[in-house]
This record gives structure tokens, C-alpha cells and sequence, in this order.
């Protein structure tokens, strides 16, 4: 049995090198005699896999000097209460509605302040990116807050909204590392790592140091989530998730051998175009968002007919492709493109929806 074609939505792909060479190390990491899921996190090799981890990733997306770095456990589900706790100081935040990630995260922070929806696109069913470049954010408002990538409903951000001086605060977990960004143009970008990162069980959280100089919004905040604490103690306050950051250092290494972030948008780019020019000369399949926001990472589709989105999903499944089931918000199809999916896995796609198409014409 060889290895399926994996469209899922998250925990998603990974690259097949990087999960060969964690086999390699399972038994004996490095001449440890032992695995790294069984290493303290105080130890010597483990420091240097965490340490070279953030050394990586701040290569990798450039990270300025003034931002921390903190990896997590919880999900990004977690930052819909931490982005609040620690930064809602005027108890006031401006939240932009792109999706169900977006809609959760501000029904969280309305716990613990005041939430100002500043723009939705709740009325046409989450398929388009809304204006964002004249938003009546209020002046006290604490940060705007998006989802960049809407994993659900397959949009993404291309260009940011204009926050008017406010800080910008964005859940990246579905297109981390696909493209490169500019990380001083947000106050903190999260992102839950089980998309396009790594492993479940962690999260990155990277935030610009003044924020969080004085700790946390809310007095009774966590320990746990006071990413002060978080940061000042290098991820390592307590027993940090130690396996899956390790597979995530693997991954900037394997993103780093791929060009990096420009190497990593090109191949997006590539396997993304394969999809949409199909879909827009497909007489069977239709894409569901708007050419101009559609998301390089997450492709939904439908035919129009459920019956018939139901068999694709079955006959593709039989042929070696897997979890094309659309979410079970909004059915039809859905098609996960990550970083580790091979442009060769979206040919076989297309192919093998030209053939459905011409056989359930
Ligand atoms: C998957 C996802 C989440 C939730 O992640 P968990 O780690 O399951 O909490 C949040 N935001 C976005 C954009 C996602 O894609």
C-alpha cells in the first residue's frame, strides 16, 4: 500500500523526507540512544532542537529582532481567548467576520471586552474578502483582528486592511509559510501548526515585543497563556510540546531546501493555477469564491448537485484521493493544496475530475 494523496484540511500532508528522516531518528536521535519524544526538555539535545527550530523560522520569514517567538501548546482555538487576555487593555477590539475561524474567535474575546464586527461577508455565504481600506474602526479599539486565510470557505487576504494606526492581529494557521509576508506589518500573527506546519498540538505565536511589556491585559490571565511569561521563558516555562516541535524544525529545513518562502509561493502558485484554470473550464465542476480573493491553499468546489458531490467524493476516495469532502458547513468539495502536496498530486486531481466529468456528463 502506497501513500494516498491527502487533501485534507488539517492535520494535512507533510513532506514525505521529513517524515522519513523522524523515522530514521525514532529509536536513536542523534546518538542520544533515545527518542526525542522521550528527551527531557531541559536537555542538551533538546535545547538545540527547539533553539535552531526558532532560529529557522525566523530566517525563514525574517523576523524582526523586536518580535518574540513563542511555540505553544492548545490550538489556535487557545488565541481566541489569548489574543484578548493579553492585549484587550481598553476592552475594546474591532474583528473582521471572513468565516467560521473568525466568527469564533470574536464570539471568545466577547468574554472578556467589547467586539466591534468593523466588516463581514456573512451575506454571501463567506465567498469574497470585504472592503477593507476604509473601515470605521473605533479610535480605542485595542487591535483589528483577522483570519487571513479561511481554511472553510477557501478566501484569502491579498492585500491587508488598513487598520488606521490600529495593530493588526492575524490567525494564519492555514497558510503559514506558503508566501512570504511582512512580519512588521502585524502586531501578532498566530497560527495553529497541524495545516501546513507540522504535527497538532502546537502553535506559534509571534508577537512584537512592546506589546506584551507590561503582561497581559487581564490580571487573571493564565500563566499558561500570558505570552510574557511564554516569552520570557523561551517556550520553556513549562513542558513545552517537544515532538512536534522538532517535526516542525524538520519542516522549515525541508521549506528552506524548497527556496524558502518565495520558493514555497512559486510552487503554491503553480499547483493553485492547475485548479482554478480547470474549474473555470470545467462545465461539471464550479469554484465557489471570487477569482480576485481565492485562497492558494484551500480550493472548495461543487457540481451543483449533492447526489452527484457525493459520488465524486466516493470514486475519488477508491482512486487515492482522500478527504475531499467539503467542510460540514458548507458541503460539496474541498481541496487542502499545502506546502507538501506535490504538484503532481494536483495533475492527478485534475485528471481524474476530467474524467468524471466527461463520465457524468
Ligand atoms: C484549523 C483552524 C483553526 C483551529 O485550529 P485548532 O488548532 O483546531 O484549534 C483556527 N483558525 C484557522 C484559520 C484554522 O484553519
Amino acid at each position: 500500500m502506497g501513500r494516498v494523496y491527502n487533501f485534507s484540511a488539517g492535520p494535512a500532508v507533510l513532506p514525505e523526507e521529513v517524515l522519513k528522516e523522524a523515522a530514521e531518528e525514532m529509536l536513536d536521535y542523534k546518538g542520544t540512544g533515545m527518542s526525542v519524544m522521550e528527551m527531557s526538555h531541559r536537555s542538551k539535545a533538546y535545547d538545540e532542537i527547539i533553539k535552531e527550530a526558532e532560529k529557522d523560522l525566523r530566517d525563514l520569514m525574517g523576523i524582526p529582532d523586536n518580535y518574540k517567538v513563542i511555540f505553544r501548546q492548545g490550538g489556535a482555538s487557545l488565541q481566541f481567548a489569548e489574543v484578548p487576555m493579553n492585549l484587550m487593555k481598553n476592552g475594546k477590539a474591532a474583528y473582521i467576520i471572513t468565516g467560521q475561524w473568525a466568527k469564533k474567535a470574536a464570539a471568545e474575546a466577547e468574554k472578556y471586552g467589547e467586539v466591534v464586527r468593523v466588516a463581514s461577508s456573512a451575506d454571501k455565504t463567506f465567498s469574497y474578502i470585504p472592503d477593507c481600506s476604509d473601515l470605521d474602526i473605533p479610535e480605542d479599539a485595542d487591535y483589528v483582528y483577522i483570519c487571513e486565510n479561511n481554511t472553510i470557505y477557501g478566501t484569502k487576504y491579498k492585500t491587508l486592511p488598513n487598520t488606521k494606526g490600529h495593530i493588526l492581529v492575524a490567525d494564519v494557521s492555514s497558510c503559514f509559510l506558503s508566501e512570504p509576508i511582512d512580519v512588521s506589518k502585524y502586531g501578532v500573527v498566530y497560527g495553529g501548526v497541524q495545516k501546513n506546519v507540522g504535527p497538532a498540538g502546537v502553535q506559534i505565536v509571534i508577537v512584537r515585543e512592546d506589546l506584551i511589556a507590561d503582561g497581559p491585559a487581564f490580571k487573571q490571565c493564565p500563566t499558561m497563556m500570558d505570552w510574557k511569561i511564554q516569552a520570557d521563558n523561551d517556550s520553556l516555562y513549562n513542558t513545552p510540546p517537544c515532538y512536534g516541535i522538532y517535526i516542525c524544525g524538520k519542516v522549515f529545513k525541508w521549506i528552506k531546501k524548497m527556496g524558502g518562502l518565495e520558493g514555497m509561493k512559486a510552487h503554491n502558485e503553480k499547483k493553485a493555477k492547475i485548479l482554478y484554470d480547470f474549474l473555470d473550464s470545467s462545465k461539471l465542476f464550479k469554484g465557489t469564491v471570487v477569482p480576485e480573493d481565492r485562497s492558494l491553499m484551500n480550493v472548495p468546489f461543487v457540481t451543483g448537485n449533492e447526489e452527484l458531490d457525493k459520488k465524486f467524493v466516493a470514486e475519488a476516495k477508491a482512486a487515492g484521493f482522500e478527504n475531499l469532502k467539503g467542510h460540514r458547513t458548507v458541503g460539496g468539495m474541498r481541496a487542502s493544496i499545502y506546502n507538501a502536496m506535490p504538484i503532481e498530486g494536483v495533475e492527478k486531481l485534475v485528471a481524474f475530475m476530467k474524467k468524471f466529468e466527461e463520465e457524468n456528463a
